[in-house]
């Protein structure tokens, strides 16, 4: 069976890529492998970091690897936090009170300026062949209170309004449909079909 790698220490996120790729991939984590590096995130775009630390597992291994960057763009903040989502406020700052920031520098900010979307760029890097990227988004609002108890992050000031909810609202089942995540996901399956190009 093809094997790809997932640069990743998260293990929802290896849940959630299963789940999009599991049938016609055996995805393995780092750990899985032997390999427990912590590869630097200093690139300016979310496709830039999802490079860097594509390639950088995939140097090591020899195998094909897919790694994810994402972050919430908030449009009144110039895009902030952006790349910097995770180190907003420091690492280890609860999200209770980073969340509580925002809503505080966006007090008073009317509802057509609180535009803000979800981001996730998704690399594969091969030992052989150019690296493919993809990137999706989810748009919503920054809602004016925090609300919800599921996902994690940045999930519950991030309001959908077709769904009048925030996404710390929905299952993780909605939530993957609609995602950044699951929506790039699907779109480098997709892509990885097309391309066709297994046999590394
Ligand atoms: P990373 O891609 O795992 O490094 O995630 C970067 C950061 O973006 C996370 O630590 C969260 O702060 C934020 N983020 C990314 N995706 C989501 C999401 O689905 N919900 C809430 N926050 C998110």
């Amino acid at each position: 069976m093809k094997q790809i790698i997932l640069a990743t220490k998260n293990k929802n996120k290896l849940v959630e890529v299963k789940s999009v790729l599991g049938n016609d991939y055996e995805v393995l984590s780092m750990e899985d492998i032997g390999i427990d590096v912590d590869v630097e995130e200093n690139g300016t775009t979310f496709e830039e970091n999802a490079t860097i630390k594509a390639e950088a597992i995939c140097k090591i291994c020899g195998k094909p690897v897919m790694a994810d960057d994402s972050g919430l763009e908030i449009d009144y903040l110039d895009k902030k936090p952006g790349v910097l989502s995770a180190r907003f406020l420091g690492h280890d700052t609860s999200y209770d009170i980073k969340n509580a920031k925002i809503l505080e520098m966006l007090e008073d900010v009317p509802e057509e300026k609180r535009t803000a979307r979800f981001v996730c760029s998704i690399a594969v890097a091969f030992p052989d062949r150019d690296t493919v990227v993809v990137r999706d988004t989810i748009e919503g609002i920054i809602g004016y209170e925090s609300a919800g108890e599921n996902g994690f992050g940045y999930d519950p000031i991030f309001y959908v309004p077709e769904l009048k909810k925030t996404t710390a609202q929905l299952s993780m089942e909605e939530k993957n449909k609609i995602s950044h995540r699951g929506k790039a996901l699907v779109k480098m399956a997709n892509k990885l079909k097309d391309m066709n190009l297994w046999d590394c």
